[in-house]
C-alpha cells in the first residue's frame, strides 16, 4: 500500500544509496567506535530571488554510473537551470554529457559530489553500510579530490559541496568551510536516492513551494524516478515557477537539520 510520505518523514534514509548499489541495513547507521557521533543533514532554501513569481532551485546529484538523458535534455530543451553535483568517479566516465553541460554554461552549474563517493564524515563508521571517509584528513581528500577532477577536466573551481549520503558530524561541515566550500542541503527530496516510483517523484516535486531546494539523481537512467523528476520539472514550469542557481545565491546556509 502506498502512502504520502514527506521529505522529513523520509529523512535521507534512501538518499543515494540506489547509487551506491547498497542494500538498506538496519541500523541504516552504526558506528565503530564506542559513542556514536550526531549526524546532520543540512536544510538548504533559497531567499528574495528578484522578480515574479515563485522561485526553486534544481539540484541533481551525479554520485557514478550514468547519464540521465532524459533529465538532461528536459533541462536543456526547456532552458531550466539547475546545480550538478558531480564525483570525480561519474565524471571518469561521462565525459560527453559533462561537455553537454560545459557547453550550456547559463544552464548547468557544476558543483563537488566528492572523489570516490565516500560520506564526508571525520569519523569511521558506516552510513546506510557504506564506510566513511574516516578523518578529518580523508574528508579533505574526498572535499579536494572532486574539486581538482572538475577542473581537471575543464570545469570551474567549484564552492558548494554535497557529500555522499549528505550526512556530515557539525566537526566535517566546519573543516568543508574551512577548506572554502559551502554545504549544500536540500529542502525537498525529489527522488529517495532514485528509489521512488515516477508518480511519487512527480509528487514530491509537487510539494515545491517559493524558496524550496530540491534535489534528486541524474546518473541512473534505467530508473523510473527519471520519469517522475521530467514530469515534476515540467510541472513546476507550468505552475509558473523560475528556477535559479545556488552559486547566484548568497545567503547564508540555514543551521536547521532535518
Ligand atoms: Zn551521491
Amino acid at each position: 500500500m502506498k502512502t504520502m510520505t514527506t521529505p522529513r518523514m523520509f529523512g535521507l534514509a534512501l538518499l543515494c544509496t540506489a547509487s551506491l548499489g547498497a542494500a538498506m541495513p538496519a541500523p541504516a547507521i552504526s558506528a565503530t567506535a564506542s559513542a556514536k557521533p550526531r549526524l546532520t543533514e543540512p536544510k538548504l532554501t533559497i531567499s528574495e530571488v528578484e522578480g515574479q513569481g515563485p522561485a526553486v532551485a534544481l539540484t541533481f546529484d551525479a554520485c557514478m554510473g550514468k547519464v540521465d538523458d532524459r533529465i538532461l535534455s528536459t533541462l536543456i530543451d526547456n532552458r531550466i537551470p539547475s546545480t550538478i553535483f558531480v564525483t570525480a568517479r561519474w565524471l571518469k566516465h561521462n565525459a560527453a554529457a559533462f561537455a553537454v553541460m560545459r557547453a550550456n554554461p547559463d544552464l548547468f552549474e557544476i558543483e563537488d559530489h566528492g572523489e570516490n563517493h565516500v560520506p564526508a564524515i571525520d569519523v569511521p563508521m558506516t552510513v546506510f553500510g557504506i564506510k566513511t571517509a574516516g578523518s578529518p584528513e580523508d574528508v579533505a581528500a574526498e572535499v579536494e579530490g572532486g574539486a581538482a577532477a572538475i577542473m581537471a577536466a575543464g570545469g570551474e573551481r567549484p564552492i558548494w559541496f554535497r557529500g555522499a549520503t549528505a550526512k556530515y558530524t557539525p566537526s566535517a561541515i566546519a573543516e568543508i568551510q574551512s577548506l572554502g566550500y559551502r554545504v549544500a542541503g536540500y529542502s525537498i527530496n525529489g527522488d529517495s536516492g532514485s528509489l521512488l516510483g515516477a508518480s511519487g517523484v512527480a509528487r514530491q516535486y509537487h510539494r515545491a513551494k517559493d524558496g524550496d531546494v530540491i534535489i534528486s539523481h541524474i546518473n541512473q537512467p534505467t530508473h523510473e524516478a527519471g520519469e517522475g523528476v521530467v514530469k515534476g520539472i515540467l510541472d513546476l514550469k507550468a505552475r509558473g515557477f523560475r528556477f535559479v542557481r545556488l552559486k547566484d545565491r548568497t545567503e547564508p546556509l540555514s543551521t536547521k537539520s532535518f
